[in-house]
């Protein structure tokens, strides 16, 4: 059993420093909100602290590049969020859950790349920066080792959001 408020909190703060220590000028506005009354998940932290580890790097670098663009009054942003939701996987004949939610105002997933992005060293990112792996394995994790869901949505232009579906089993 896991708070896993604390625990994407905590990711996301070393993610964050983490990156800043390497790049003194990177800046970006956090903002969290966190359902209280979720309580307790069964899930495998490290797991799942990697995939949200991996969601919020990818989100922190859309963002980055954005701001290289230089658009006039831009504001990097990153938001996570938990919600308890009623209902999920109703493919699945519908269980009680958690939403986790990433967002990013980056630059948003090509509609052309989309249906690659959760493939096995797939990447935009230039060599080195990037192995292509970080969302296959995050797919795997939430899906094949927790029985959950991992959805993306994004906006060329706006920005993209990754939501991790949890079942809670209580
Ligand atoms: P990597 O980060 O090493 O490239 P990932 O599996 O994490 O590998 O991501 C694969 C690709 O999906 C990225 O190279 C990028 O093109 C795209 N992508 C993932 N997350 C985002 C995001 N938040 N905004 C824009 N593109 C993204
Ligand atoms: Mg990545």
């Amino acid at each position: 059993p896991t708070d896993i408020n604390a625990l994407a909190d905590e990711y996301l703060r070393l993610a964050y420093h983490g990156l800043r220590a390497k790049d003194k000028s990177f800046n970006a506005e956090l903002i969290t909100d966190f359902d209280a009354n979720i309580g307790k998940v069964n899930i495998v932290p490290q797991d799942i602290g990697r995939v949200i580890l991996n969601l919020i790097t990818n989100a922190f670098y859309a963002v980055k590049e954005k701001s290289k663009s230089d658009i006039e009054g831009y504001k990097p942003t990153v938001k996570i969020t938990s919600k308890r939701t009623p209902l999920l996987g109703e493919a699945v004949g519908g269980f009680k859950g958690v939403q986790i939610s990433i967002s990013d105002n980056g630059n948003g997933i090509p509609k052309k790349i989309l249906d690659k992005i959760f493939q096995p060293f797939f990447t935009t990112k230039p060599t080195g920066q990037g192995t292509g792996l970080g969302l296959s394995m995050s797919y795997d994790i939430v899906t094949k080792g927790h029985g959950g869901e991992l959805q993306v949505k994004t906006k060329e232009g706006k920005g993209t959001t990754f939501i991790i579906n949890l079942k809670i089993n209580d």
